[in-house]
């Protein structure tokens, strides 16, 4: 079975302590802050190559009183990875899954991909998190640092959470967890739910609507069937094949 990740975000005080340690582990450079020029704490403004894990910050007012709520964005490791599922029609054994963990890995051959692949990977990800270091050409996001969990340790940024937001184990213990979470808080707060918890190894517990966290708090397409892209594609490959 799989190992999970659970993020309980009701516990989340937006401290991006999980931000730091993702980049110290995975050794990331700083990018340069833009904070007062937009208007939000939450910084940098997107996922990029050199943050796997962003805390985005979301205000909107609720019957006159302002909800401020934050939400540790990164992979969810889904079950059936639409991004591998589209990488794989391009390069197999460009986007790996580790069987053990459940992972999903962008190995250093996804550099072969052409950007306008590397787009329709993007846009396969439910939840938008791709992202390509244009230096290199190397596919970037987070690892679940897989080589931390077979050296017997927690991924980097449940290690630091201070709140108990960032919770990880097997899969079964971590939905256990996260049914018990939403059933106590449900009763304060009837908008709670868990985002696509069938469908992913990173299972976020949300007290809000999704749309009060961000635009991609819960799957944006079918995490199923395949795109219309990723069909037309599969038909095309034959005669690629033929071609080569
Ligand atoms: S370390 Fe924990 S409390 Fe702090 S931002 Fe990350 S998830 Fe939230
Ligand atoms: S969340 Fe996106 S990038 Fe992560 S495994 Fe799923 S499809 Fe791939
Ligand atoms: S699991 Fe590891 S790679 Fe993924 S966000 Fe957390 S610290 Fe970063």
């Amino acid at each position: 079975m799989p190992k999970t990740i659970f993020v309980d975000t009701s516990r989340c005080t937006a401290c991006r302590g999980c931000q730091i340690a993702c980049k110290e582990w995975h050794e990331l450079p700083a990018n340069k802050t833009t904070q007062y020029k937009w208007g939000s704490h939450q910084n940098p403004q997107d996922l990029n190559p050199n943050n796997y894990k962003l805390v985005r910050f979301s205000e909107h007012l609720d019957n006159g009183v302002i909800r401020w709520n934050f939400f540790p964005d990164q992979c969810r490791h889904c079950e059936l990875a639409p991004c591998k599922e589209m990488g794989d029609l391009y390069i197999e054994g460009a986007i790996v899954r580790d069987e053990k963990t459940g992972a999903v890995l962008y190995t250093d051959k996804t550099k072969n991909f052409s950007k306008e692949q590397f787009e329709e990977i993007r846009e396969s990800c439910p939840y938008n998190i791709p992202r390509r270091n244009e230096k290199t050409g190397v596919l970037t996001k987070c690892t679940m640092c897989n080589d931390r969990i077979h050296n017997g340790m927690p991924p980097a940024c449940v290690k630091v959470c201070p709140t108990g937001t960032m919770n990880f184990g097997e899969r079964s213990d971590m939905l256990k967890l996260a049914e018990a979470r939403l059933a106590v808080l449900k009763k304060q707060y009837p908008d709670a739910r868990l985002a696509d918890p069938d469908e992913v190894n990173v299972i976020y517990l949300l007290i809000d609507k999704p749309e009060n966290y961000h635009e991609f708090a819960v799957a944006q397409a079918d995490l199923g069937p395949m795109s219309k892209k990723q069909f037309l594609a599969t038909l095309a490959r034959p005669f690629k094949a033929m071609k080569a």
